[in-house]
C-alpha cells in the first residue's frame, strides 16, 4: 500500500507538469454535443484569448478543474461563475458525498441550507410563510 502510494508520487513528480486536459474521444462521453472542447481547454489553461463560453463548456472545465484538485472557491474565481452553481453541477456529476446532499428523499441537489437544496429550501421558506400568515389571520 505504502510502495503503491510512494510510486504514484514518483511518478507525477518525474512528470513535473500540470495535469493536461484532454478532451473525449468518442460520442458518447460527450456530456453534450455541443461543447467546443478548445474552447474548454483555453478556460483550464487561462490561455488568452479566452473565449466566450456556454453554460455546458463552463460545466465541463469546471468539473475537469475540481476533478484534478482545484478549490471549488478557485475554480469559482477562474471561471467567473458562482460557487454555487459549481456545487450543483458536481452534485448532477455524482461528485459530492451524501453529507453535501439534499437530506429531502430523492433528491440529489447539492446542499445549500439547513440541509436541503435551493429548491427545497425556497419551497420550506415560503411553507414557513404561509404557515406563520394563517397564524397572524387567526
Ligand atoms: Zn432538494
Amino acid at each position: 500500500m505504502i510502495e503503491r502510494r510512494h510510486l504514484k508520487l514518483t511518478a507525477s513528480r518525474a512528470c513535473g507538469r500540470r495535469p493536461v486536459y484532454i478532451p473525449p474521444a468518442t460520442e458518447d462521453q460527450f456530456s453534450t454535443e455541443q461543447v467546443d472542447y478548445y474552447a474548454v481547454e483555453r478556460a483550464i489553461t487561462g490561455e488568452t484569448p479566452r473565449p466566450e463560453l456556454t453554460r455546458d463548456e463552463l460545466r465541463e472545465a469546471a468539473l475537469w478543474l475540481r476533478r484534478h484538485g482545484m478549490e471549488r472557491a478557485v475554480v469559482s474565481v477562474h471561471l467567473s461563475v458562482y460557487e454555487r452553481l459549481v456545487k450543483e453541477w458536481e452534485a448532477d456529476a455524482g461528485m459530492l458525498g451524501p453529507d453535501q446532499l439534499c437530506t429531502v428523499d430523492g433528491c440529489r441537489k447539492a446542499r445549500s441550507g439547513r440541509g436541503l437544496c435551493t429548491v427545497h429550501l425556497t419551497a420550506d421558506r415560503q411553507w414557513r410563510k404561509a404557515v406563520a400568515g394563517l397564524g397572524m389571520a387567526a
